[in-house]
């Protein structure tokens, strides 16, 4: 494992933030980035400095789902350090923003490039830092989880029973990290159709795994076409209508972590 730089000498980049909260998934596709970057806005709306990092090398979601206008991180050429986009007030980095196509890369070349951007970039003074972990509880995973001091994980999974395997290795990994899991958010638990509530995924495995894990919050993430419609289109649901009722699920997870 990866020696903690925050050992006494975290990066300049990152010394004024106050709360650095991880939001990851066992499986990728899970809605992981949509809570992420929800969560994140509405941090923001509730009046707190937030900043997002996306840490997906292989598929960075961010930059289709917020849409600031400028889209290339630029580089103080004096420190040599990363200055984070922003959009809406919210500082933002991610590989999308990095102006190179897709990158072929190894585990550790990951694990490092991740690292580095993370670390080297100007984040100023931030109340919340969001990161939007890659999916997955492996080696690139465990670097990032190391290179900085996370104050909070939020683990994102759907109702199969099959996901409840996944979030036990999610919830190992951070106990192991000693980073507390504050909550679950169990996505696409429902859907509303002809005045009728329908569980294609099925009920119940969020609450055992909270109820097994000793994890104090769970929350449901409905399926809501707004919600899928909001990530294509560079305005999240939760800037989009903060009077609804995704934006009202962020701010009760908002105030957990
Ligand atoms: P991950 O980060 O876990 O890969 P994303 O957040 O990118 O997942 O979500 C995958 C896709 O599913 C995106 O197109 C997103 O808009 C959509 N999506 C996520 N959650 C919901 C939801 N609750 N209702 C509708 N669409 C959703």
């Amino acid at each position: 494992p990866a020696k903690p730089i925050y050992a006494g000498e975290l990066p300049p980049g990152l010394q004024r933030i106050s709360n650095i909260v991880a939001v990851s998934s066992c499986k990728g596709g899970v809605g992981k980035s949509t809570v992420a970057v929800n969560l994140a806005y509405t941090l923001a709306d509730m009046g707190a400095r937030v900043g997002i990092f996306d840490a997906d090398v292989y598929g960075p979601s961010l930059p289709t789902m917020v849409s600031p206008e400028n889209r290339l991180l630029e580089m103080n050429p004096e420190t040599r350090s990363i200055l984070p986009t922003e959009y809406l007030g919210v500082k933002l980095v991610s590989f999308g923003f990095a102006g190179q196509g897709r990158a072929i890369m190894r585990g550790p070349m990951v694990s490092g490039v991740i690292s580095q951007l993370l670390t080297t970039a100007e984040w100023g003074e931030l109340d919340y830092l969001v990161i939007d972990m890659p999916p997955g509880t492996g080696d690139i995973q465990l670097t990032l989880c190391q290179v900085v001091p996370l104050t909070a994980a939020v683990i994102v999974t759907t109702p199969q029973k099959l996901a409840f395997i996944d979030v036990a290795k999610g919830v190992r990994m951070f106990s192991k990290l000693k980073v507390p899991c504050v909550a679950v958010v169990e996505n696409m638990c429902h859907f509303d159709a002809d005045g009728k509530r329908y569980y294609p995924f099925g009920r119940g495995s969020g609450s055992q795994v909270v109820q097994q894990f000793g994890i104090p919050h769970l929350f449901d993430l409905p399926i809501r076409p707004t919600l899928s419609a909001s990530g294509d289109s560079g305005i999240p649901e939760a800037v989009a209508d903060p009077q609804g009722e995704v934006a009202k699920t962020f701010q009760d997870l908002g105030v957990c972590v």
